[in-house]
């Protein structure tokens, strides 16, 4: 089929598609043409990586554009959402809109209204009909990318629910859900009433096999020579091979220090296959990076791509991700080393894939666990550049002919598994739950129980007869939110109090806004915890098990007496009842929000036990509610590694270089941001929680969620607000006597260039965000300035002692105390 035969898209569009080398669809494509793809059919289109999937998607959301509608477009990694947006906006020269909406959630996104294509991650587009966004009834059709993702723990419930919810609002809604070849897209296709396309076709040949001895052992029962000398590496070896052929590599790998150290080894062989023209560009990259941020992270990974080869994984900033992935793509990266995150939705294709380790550390399986079927063919499927290799080859390596076996049953002749819905997990039903009544789509139980059979999970139940566990989980939830006061029962109507409505608008967790509120209320009162609202995160939940695991709040309340650290014990509590309530610390909100299950806190490592019981009793009196007694194993060490979370946000705050905290803490730059991030809208949404209950700590909360935006002490808030200036800039100009924006918009230009290290461009920038009226460094020289300690590694340390004379706050102080 060629672009002209497509029906119902905007003029000029099938000249374009031809313009771009799209001569003609792809058999997939065409079939979901022929199924009525633009007449608005809903379809289910499970085909392999590469072979075309973005393509159906456009042609579904430009004819619903067309017909007068709008289209949705939901990414599973907010990364991919402005990779997307860039892709879409190629159709602005016929008039199409193109709106992203990352961002806050609570945000309403009025201003979306305006665009014909929206594109967002599922809990964007669960928040936003949260909050009611108008818009949401002009929806012609919605895609969900990756719609295999259900099948997540952890984000494939909002996925689900969100999926049902447009439908249920909208339900002439066109449904494209575009997914990996998995094992029942038929249940798929059935659960979204959509036509299936379902194809093995690939636009480039795939040969898979494994690496054993001294050659590959394909499927096709070919060999491929590829020799290891004794003693040697597989994956090395066939990287060289591979550039022997003038051919690129994508190596997968289990953790991201496994990426580091392969990448760093393959620079051996990338080396070789240098030439002078690459060397050059690749020193440029490597500056690139290393302005990214001032993180051994960022020097590793500039050290490696000097010498032709990258590692890729979740720890990188954004800004490191594109720049490999574009210089991999322009070939001047020979190989990168990646953990799986790559073979989720980047393009990057290369002439060869190998699967180095196909198994990964699963604490919850307590070991090493192999990876799905449906994982490792993702990786397999980045083999092969269409139209630039001839196939594309993915290899797994096995140590001995019995791997070899085992690798060719387990996945190279298996069939991906099926997806199946984790929504009648207790953590997910309980967001959900609420949000369902808050948003009035459900107003008794038997509504809810209505709107929850539009899930794939209720269909999936139905298939397999085991339809009670929704009800029951269902039933848990609801008296968990009742005894929490965030719904309300009347006879048999439930609706949401205002504080549920917060929760629910906020996109808590409602147990992170129990914990938050119970945290709040006991600094409120200077008592220790009420016990009624918190509860420990994983402990008790049955998250996973049967609804039966389930502790009522009211159960922790005594769990909270005898169990729990008595009040006597504390040097907090009793000491202050009679006293104005201290106001919160930065240290004590950063712990209360990394208690929460909505913050992926840190791991204690060995030794680390110690170190933060430690830091916790030499800090208690700032933590907010009782501290769990050391014989309450689970709750005691749930507390410590929020303590190590709040810890290195802390530290953020004070003006830690970015790289000793990556050390101090074993994570990369990626996480810092990650971690400072969730923090900001947990801190925001305790803000606002504190208004709706009159609670009064506002003012603290707003301070502390500010230095962690920054990353700065308080005295730096005004400066570090100004773009371009940041944290070390702004501790710098400080430094230099330039201590605010007013500073700033009069201070001498050499002394603000020499606080600046000379770089003018840099200068002029700054002093135009100020508004300062003439920001031109022409004709200026840089003013001597003496030596700073804010140009050493020291400078945190200074500045803390510094602080601590001036009586400044008491979180500043012990931080010498804490190597
Ligand atoms: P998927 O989303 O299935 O992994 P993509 O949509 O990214 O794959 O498509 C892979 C590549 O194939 C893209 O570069 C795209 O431009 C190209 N492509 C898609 N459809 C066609 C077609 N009909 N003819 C030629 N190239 C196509």
């Amino acid at each position: 089929m060629k672009p002209s035969e497509i029906p119902g898209l905007p003029a000029g569009v099938p000249t374009h598609l031809r313009e771009e080398g799209i001569e003609s669809l792809y058999p997939p494509q065409a079939e979901a043409v022929e199924k009525g793809l633009t007449d608005g059919q809903s379809l289910v289109a499970s085909v392999p990586t590469a072979s075309g999937k973005t393509l159906i998607a456009e042609l579904a959301m430009l004819s619903a554009i067309e017909r007068g509608g709008k289209a949705l477009y939901i990414v599973p990694l907010r990364a991919l959402a402005s990779e997307k947006k860039a892709e879409f906006e190629r159709w602005e020269e016929y008039g199409i809109s193109v709106g992203v909406s990352t961002g806050n959630y609570e945000a309403s996104g009025e201003w979306l209204a305006s665009r014909d294509i929206i594109v967002a991650t599922s809990e964007k587009v669960d928040s936003l009909v949260r909050n009611n966004a108008p818009w949401i009834d002009d929806l012609a059709c919605v895609v969900a990318d990756e719609v295999h993702l259900v099948d997540d723990r952890h984000r494939g419930p909002t996925l689900e629910v969100t999926l049902a919810k447009l439908r249920t609002v909208n339900p002439g809604v066109q449904m494209v859900a575009l997914s990996a070849t998995v094992g029942n897209a038929a249940e798929i296709a059935n659960w979204l009433d959509a036509a299936l396309v379902q194809s093995e076709w690939r636009p480039i040949d795939l040969r898979m096999g494994v690496h054993f001895g001294n050659a590959i052992n394909f499927d096709d029962g070919s060999q491929t020579e590829v020799a290891v000398e004794s003693g040697g590496r597989q994956a090395p070896a066939i990287v060289g091979d591979t550039l022997d052929d003038g051919g690129s590599t994508l190596v997968f790998v289990n953790s991201r220090r496994n990426a580091e150290s392969a990448a760093r080894r393959m620079t051996e062989v990338t080396d070789r296959y240098l030439d002078d023209d690459e060397r050059d560009a690749l020193a440029a990259l490597a500056d690139d990076i290393r302005d990214v941020s001032d993180t051994e992270t960022s020097d590793d990974l500039a050290a490696t791509v000097e010498r032709g080869a990258a590692f890729h994984h979740a720890g990188l900033a954004a800004e490191h991700r594109s720049i490999v992935e574009d210089a991999f793509r322009d070939r001047l990266l020979k190989t990168i080393c990646a953990t799986p995150t790559l073979a989720a939705g980047v393009n990057t294709p290369s002439r060869r894939v190998i699967v180095r380790d196909w198994r990964r550390y699963d604490g919850e399986f307590g070991g090493m666990k192999p990876l799905d079927v449906l994982e490792i063919h993702q990786m397999c499927g980045r083999a092969g550049r269409p139209g630039l290799d001839p196939y594309g080859e993915a290899v797994l390596l096995a140590k001995n002919a019995d791997e070899m076996d085992e690798l060719f049953d387990r996945y190279i002749w298996a069939e991906p598994e099926p997806v199946r819905s984790k929504l009648a997990a207790e953590p997910a039903l309980r967001t959900h739950v609420l949000a369902t009544i808050a948003s009035g789509f459900a107003t008794t139980r038997e509504g809810l129980l209505e709107f929850l059979d539009g899930t794939l999970y209720a269909a999936q139940a139905e298939a397999s007869g085991a339809t009670d566990r929704l009800a029951q989980v269902t039933d848990a939830v609801l008296a968990y939110l009742d005894a929490n006061e965030f719904i309300e029962r009347d006879g048999d109507t439930l609706s949401a109090t205002s504080i549920g409505h917060t929760v629910s608008r906020l996109y808590l967790d409602p147990m992170s806004a129990a914990e938050i509120i119970d945290g709040l209320r006991a600094a409120e009162s200077g008592d220790g915890a009420t016990g009624r609202y918190g509860r420990s995160k994983g402990a008790g939940t049955g998250q996973e098990s049967e609804p039966t695991g389930f502790v009522s709040a009211g159960e922790l309340r005594s769990a909270n007496g005898p169990g729990g650290r008595s009040e006597t014990d504390g040097p907090s509590a009793e000491d202050e009842t009679d006293t104005e309530p201290a106001k919160p610390t930065p240290l004590g909100l950063y712990h209360l929000v990394s208690r929460t299950p909505d913050m992926y806190e840190l791991y204690l490592k060995s030794g680390d036990k110690e170190t933060y019981t430690e830091l916790c009793y030499e800090r208690e009196s700032e933590l907010l509610g009782l501290t769990p007694s050391e014989f309450e194993e689970v709750r005691f060490e749930e507390w410590l590694s929020a303590l190590k979370t709040a810890k290195l946000l802390e530290d953020w705050a004070l003006e830690v270089d970015e790289d000793r905290i990556t050390e101090r803490y074993g994570v990369g730059p990626g996480d810092i941001r990650g971690k400072v991030e969730t923090a900001e809208w947990l801190l925001g949404a305790a803000e606002e929680l504190a208004g709706t209950l009159g609670l009064g700590s506002n003012v603290a909360i707003r301070e502390a969620k500010k230095r962690i935006e920054y990353g700065v002490r308080e005295e730096l808030l005004d400066l570090a607000g100004v773009r371009g200036v940041g944290r070390k800039r702004a501790r710098r100009l400080y430094e230099a006597g330039i201590t605010s924006r007013s500073n700033l918009r009069e201070a001498n230009k050499r002394r603000v260039l020499a606080a600046l290290r000379g770089r003018r461009k840099t200068a002029e920038k700054i002093l135009a965000n100020v508004g300062r009226q003439d920001p031109s460094m022409d004709g200026i020289r840089e003013a001597e300035l003496p030596e700073t300690s804010a140009d050493t590694a020291t400078s945190t340390e200074s500045a803390a002692s510094s602080d601590a004379a001036t009586g400044d706050s008491p979180d500043q102080s012990s931080l010498g105390d804490f190597e």
